[in-house]
């Protein structure tokens, strides 16, 4: 079933690719494996999956130690800087810095257990209060500016969550905002390549946008269950 699942979001990335004149190897399909049990993600690492990401600090700590070490962990949500110490210890990326504060967190952490952490930023692209991200350009260049230069954190890009709204176009526009300021920096400068954006309800709208690395999770694993 994971497996029968994994092939079929890459032939919808290869469609989507295709559509779009890009190839396939230059998305990352990320599975999203927040809430499902060890044994669920060791089907996936079997059939092929090398990467996934969590939400939840403690969680995604657990379950790397309980998981091949082969695997490449990817911490896309929102953070605590009290908890950055979990992230800082087993996360290889982390797609959700949204303020200086917790960039700085995050470098004294790494520096604290000698590892270092790629980032990305996330940046509001849609009005809906609910969302973290960045939102002031201002801001942007400032937590820019110091993980440029903070020894244990590598600048990679940006991440955006789309709204959940059933109109693929205000999505769509969610996504190419989010490219237009990666163009932007990347004019300025920034090392900014990768393109954190798109779900299971809209990974091929974000690579036909320009995504590099897509999140999907209910696709993968089925209807998450909160309540376990
Ligand atoms: C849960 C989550 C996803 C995956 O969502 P699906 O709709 O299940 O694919 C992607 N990104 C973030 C930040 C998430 O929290």
């Amino acid at each position: 079933m994971i497996a029968e699942n994994i092939h079929i979001i890459r032939e919808r990335m290869q469609n989507a690719c295709t559509r779009s004149g890009r190839n396939i190897s230059e998305v990352t399909l990320i599975g999203v494996s927040k809430t499902v049990g060890v044994p669920e993600v060791v089907l996936a690492h079997e059939a092929g999956l090398l990467q996934f990401g969590e939400n939840k600090a403690q969680e995604l700590r657990d379950k790397s130690r309980n998981l091949p070490t082969d695997i490449t962990w990817h911490f896309i949500g929102t953070l605590q800087s009290n908890k950055a110490k979990y992230v800082a210890e087993a996360a290889h990326w982390v797609h959700s810095v949204d303020s200086l504060k917790l960039a700085q967190a995050l470098q004294e952490q790494a520096e604290r257990k000698n590892r270092a952490l790629n980032v990305l930023f996330e940046v509001k692209t849609s009005a809906e209060t609910t969302k973290h991200g960045l939102t002031e350009l201002a801001d942007v260049f400032e937590t820019l500016d110091y993980c440029m230069n903070a020894s244990h954190l590598h600048v990679r890009g940006l991440m955006t969550m789309a709204p959940f709204v059933d109109d693929m176009n205000i999505v769509r526009k969610s996504f190419r905002q989010l490219k237009e300021l990666q163009m932007d920096l990347h004019h300025k400068g920034y090392p900014v390549t990768e393109l954190s954006m798109g779900m299971t309800g809209d990974f091929e709208i974000a690579i036909e946008e320009g995504a590099t690395m897509i999140r999907v999770g209910t696709a993968i694993f089925g209807e998450r269950n909160y309540n376990l």
